[in-house]
């Protein structure tokens, strides 16, 4: 409602308030007037009712009452009657009438002022209580609501639990937390079926899960842990697990010491077990193996032709040097001199031949990889022998540009003359269905220092000092550009017969010699195919490193003649 219109009324009830009193004295006056007439004089009652009447609804209206009925009576009910003329005689009655009334005006305003007090009390009672219940409700709504979430946090709490429990047993990985000082150790459930230990059998401790390492394994544990407490790092530690039947299990544990100062250390870890990936390894690597065994059969029979021509040719040399050996002694008087010059031929042939034979025991030698000096203008001269049949059969020109006085690379001389074998054969089986152009194989090699003038990280120890660079160069189908990057991935093959994994172990051979391997297109046809090797700087002898690690099935694809 608008301040005026609230004004306006309230100034409208104050002014009926006042007229109630008026309308009251006067209302006494009559009755008691009227009463007067039949006899009864009972008008200092009326006024008092018409004045607690009035002080009822207010001090204003009362003290009107009061004065309308100190008037009213003077003028009406105390002599002389019909004026208002005051008789010293009235005086006490008059005076003991207005103080009658003025109590009457002060009894009641007190009531009405006490009976306010008290309403407005109880007014405030009940809004108070109004406010509590509001609140109450309010809480209680609160309340269930919190409830509520707390059900819903708990039933995330055991979904996450249980997520995590399958998390765990789907990894193969459980949670584990130490307490270093006492020992005491909290296991996650995985880790007791890892450990296949009964869960209500035994109480975690770092005793037990010690106990569970292998005995050759556990120095190595004990002292990973150990490290870690003292310095509050971290430990990562592969270890065999011994199960009660004596089953082997591999495991991974990790842990992060908290270092709280406030606390006592704790650890807190992890322990996957890496028994399934071993089995998966291992049967991957009896894959590779196998597939390696596959290509090398698949090298021999390649190599077959050039070793039949190679070790044919000085035996046909020995036949007839013998036969006219022979000959020379069957003469009368025997040609000596002639028979000595056919044997030393004979003798020269054997040893071309068993050199012959030398150089494929080489190249199919199950030796492991050996890290010596080598002359890689020696290796390519090797192999070049080795496959000269195969390229006079396939009438390919070899062209070579080899840089005198190269300095030597450190590396495994077989494993070197597999990855050329392996570059040579491709750029001939390249060329097979090429005509109307020379048919040509380019091989160089020389120094390139800008490649690599980092020492290996495989091989951190050696220090490099420029590298050996070596390309193999046809002029065959080339490579497609796009291609290019695939060609290394294993199994990538676009031979009818291919197996592909040529490149892809000649790229590991490379690499773990610290060298690289890559492929261009040649110009104006062909492809081109390039390897660095470090050149080292030899170390003295505690200083050497042992051998790159090569892949097994390289080692495997080298596999001997013995086999
Ligand atoms: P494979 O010889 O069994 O196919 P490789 O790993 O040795 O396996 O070679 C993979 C592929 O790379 C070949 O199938 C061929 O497509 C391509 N490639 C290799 N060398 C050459 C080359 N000199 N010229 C053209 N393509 C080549």
């Amino acid at each position: 409602m608008p301040a005026a219109s609230r004004n306006t009324r309230d100034r409208l009830l104050a002014t009926g308030r006042y007229i109630i009193a008026a309308v009251s004295v006067v209302a006494a006056a009559g009755i008691s007037l009227l009463l007067q007439e039949w006899g009864v004089h009972v008008f200092l009652f009326a006024f008092y009712a018409a004045v607690v009447g009035a002080a009822w609804i207010g001090i204003g209206p009362g003290i009107l009452a009061v004065v309308l009925s100190v008037l009213a009576v003077q003028y009406f009910f105390t002599p002389p009657e019909w004026s208002f003329e005051v008789n010293p005689e009235d005086v006490p009655f008059t005076g003991t009438f207005i103080i009658c009334a003025i109590m009457s005006l002060a009894w009641s305003w007190q009531r009405k002022r006490t009976e306010r007090a008290l309403q407005q009390a109880r007014d405030t009672l009940d809004e108070t209580v109004q406010q509590r219940t509001a609140e109450l409700v309010e809480a209680n709504a609160a309340l269930k609501i919190e409830i509520v979430e707390r059900q819903a946090a708990e039933e995330e709490l055991r979904r996450s639990e249980t997520l995590l429990a399958q998390g765990q047993k789907l990894s193969h990985t459980a949670s584990w937390t130490l307490q270093p000082a006492t020992g005491e150790m909290r296991w996650s459930a995985e880790l007791f079926d890892i450990f296949e230990t009964d869960r209500g059998g035994v109480f975690p401790s770092f005793e037990l899960f010690r106990d569970k390492v292998h005995p050759d394994d556990r120095v190595r544990f004990d002292a990973a842990v150990a490290m870690a407490v003292e310095g509050s790092t971290n430990f990562s530690c592969e270890v065999r697990i011994v199960l009660d039947g004596g089953a082997i299990r591999h495991v991974h544990a990790l842990g992060e010491v908290r270092a709280d100062p406030m606390r006592e250390k704790e650890v807190i870890g992890t322990v996957m077990d890496l028994t399934d990936r071993k089995r998966t390894e291992q049967a991957l690597h009896d894959a590779q193996a196998e597939l390696a065994r596959t290509l090398r059969l698949a090298t021999m029979a390649e190599l077959t032709a050039s070793i039949a021509h190679e070790i044919n040719q000085p035996l046909a040399a020995i036949v007839a040097n013998a036969s006219a050996c022979v000959r020379f002694l069957a003469r009368g008087p025997a040609a000596l001199g002639n028979a000595r010059e056919a044997a030393d031929c004979i003798v020269s042939d054997g040893t071309r031949a068993g050199e012959v034979i030398t150089r494929i025991r080489a190249l199919l030698s199950k030796q492991g990889p050996r890290q010596v000096a080598v002359d890689i203008n020696g290796i390519i001269g090797d192999v070049l022998e080795l496959l000269r049949a195969t390229l006079e059969r396939q009438r390919i020109a070899i062209h070579t540009d080899l840089a005198a006085s190269l300095p030597p690379v450190m590396g495994d001389a077989v494993q070197l003359q597999q990855v050329l074998v392996n570059l040579v054969t491709n750029a001939v089986e390249a060329m097979s269905g090429i005509t109307g152009r020379p048919r040509v194989v380019t091989i160089r090699s020389g120094m390139d220092r800008s490649s690599i003038d980092q020492p290996s990280i495989d091989q951190p120890s050696i220090k490099s000092a420029g590298a050996v660079l070596v390309t193999v160069e046809d002029t065959g189908a080339g490579l497609d550009p796009q291609e290019i990057d695939r060609i290394f991935d294993s199994f990538y093959t676009t031979k009818p017969e291919g197996i592909g994994v040529g490149l892809s172990i000649s790229r590991s051979i490379i690499e773990a010699h610290g060298g690289q391997l890559s492929a261009s297109p040649a110009l104006p046809c062909g492809a081109r195919f390039s390897f660095a090797l470090p050149v080292v700087k030899a170390l003295p002898e505690k200083d050497r490193v042992s051998a790159p690690a090569v892949p097994e099935q390289v080692q495997e694809l080298a596999g001997s003649a013995e086999r």
